[in-house]
């Protein structure tokens, strides 16, 4: 894996790649060793590699989400969901695609990835895009041998973070031999109990009533499927599992009633802790649905409300009030709410912010 010269693209992703390397102390000894896993394809942007490093682009200066792996199994998503930036860019239900050769190209990243003798990693599958949608992944079959090769080098992660609204499809059965034969038995949970100490499942319900979900989620699964796979994950099997209760939209919009969210809580009581953030609503989404969710986004600073460079955003203390009523429900229930992006930021040391907020047992919504 040699390190070529890079030819300038528009937004120069490798400048902007190389500057927050340098610029991230706890990266120094690998530096070198980064810019040539990377850096062996002058054309592609990272796209080269299916094993990733997790928002690979982002500004570690302002979002500071340090060493951490990702893998997107499939591109788009056929869940379709309507306040999301991947749908918005791929248009709807049944956009979901497989990538040319994942499989080949993941298992030689895993293969060059562990010769770099790198500390271990978080992985996340997927950040921006299910892994489990059915179409695609029954097809496929691209994240059952995902989770098999992983498992197989799991001493390179430190935890591996699966994140879906399918999450039935892991309890489905399934399972291929090593000749490529197909047979009955449950191949997905096998690779996950082989790194069960490292596997965190996150799954997103956002509502509870079905008429509500299908407006707003069309594609995905029910809420009482993912509910039901959710319990067996943690009942039956152990697992670590995550309630993501995200987005959470303006109470005044009526999208998701105060009674959804409790019966949600209600129902997932045993996870590990829930993850959530208010919607941030991206401009290009659908037309009907970015009308109906503008009259809470507008007003600009006075009330709260910025704009970065996609989406709008509520200020800090916007964010305060509008999860006032989700953080004083999870505090009944002695449930840890946490904000979706304390589960990836790190500290000036490349410390993992959300250990420090697990140990304190303290929401990150407090006012
Ligand atoms: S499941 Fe996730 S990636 Fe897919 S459309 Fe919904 S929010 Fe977007």
């Amino acid at each position: 894996m040699g390190m070529r010269g890079r030819e300038t693209t528009r937004y120069d992703y490798w400048g902007i790649f190389v500057t927050w390397i340098d610029s991230f102390e706890p990266y120094a000894p690998y530096r070198d060793k980064l810019l040539s896993y990377f850096g062996n394809d002058t054309r592609t942007d990272f796209k080269n590699r299916q094993l990733c490093l997790y928002n690979a682009l982002s500004d570690r200066k302002r979002f500071n989400c340090g060493y951490r792996l990702g893998i997107n199994v499939f591109q788009n998503c056929d869940h379709g969901c309507r306040y999301c930036y991947v749908n918005g860019y791929c248009g709807g239900i049944g956009r979901g695609k497989t990538r040319p050769s994942y499989l080949k190209t993941l298992s030689r990243d895993l293969a060059d990835f562990e010769s770099l003798g790198m500390p271990p990693a978080d992985v996340h599958i997927s950040n921006s895009t299910d892994p489990l949608q059915s179409r695609l992944e029954t097809a496929s079959r691209h994240t059952f041998h995902t989770l098999r090769l992983l498992a197989a080098k799991q001493h390179l992660f430190n935890s591996v973070i699966l994140l879906t609204k399918n999450p039935s499809l892991l309890l489905s059965e399934y399972n291929c031999n090593t000749d490529g034969f197909e047979s009955k038995g449950q191949g997905y949970l096998e690779s996950l109990l082989a790194m069960k100490e490292k596997v965190r499942i996150e799954i997103s319900i956002a509502f509870y009533n079905d008429d509500k979900y299908k407006e707003i989620e069309p594609g995905a699964p029910s809420p009482k499927d993912r509910i039901a796979a959710l319990r067996r994950l943690i009942d039956e099997y152990g697992f670590k599992v995550r309630l993501r209760l995200d987005p959470i939209f303006p109470h005044a919009s009526g999208i998701q009633t105060r009674d959804e969210i409790c019966r949600i809580l209600d129902e997932s009581v045993k996870t590990e802790f829930i993850i959530s953030k208010p919607l941030r609503l991206p401009k290009k989404v659908n037309q009907e649905f970015l009308n109906r969710l503008m009259p809470f986004y507008s007003g600009g600073k006075n009330e709260g409300v910025e704009w970065h460079s996609t989406r709008w955003v509520y200020s800090h203390e916007r964010k305060i009030k509008e999860m006032a009523f989700l953080r004083d429900e999870c505090q009944k229930r002695g449930m840890l709410l946490v904000d979706c992006k304390s589960t990836v930021l790190v500290d000036k040391r490349g410390e993992p912010i959300l250990k420090r907020i697990l140990e304190r047992g303290i929401s990150d919504f407090e006012a």
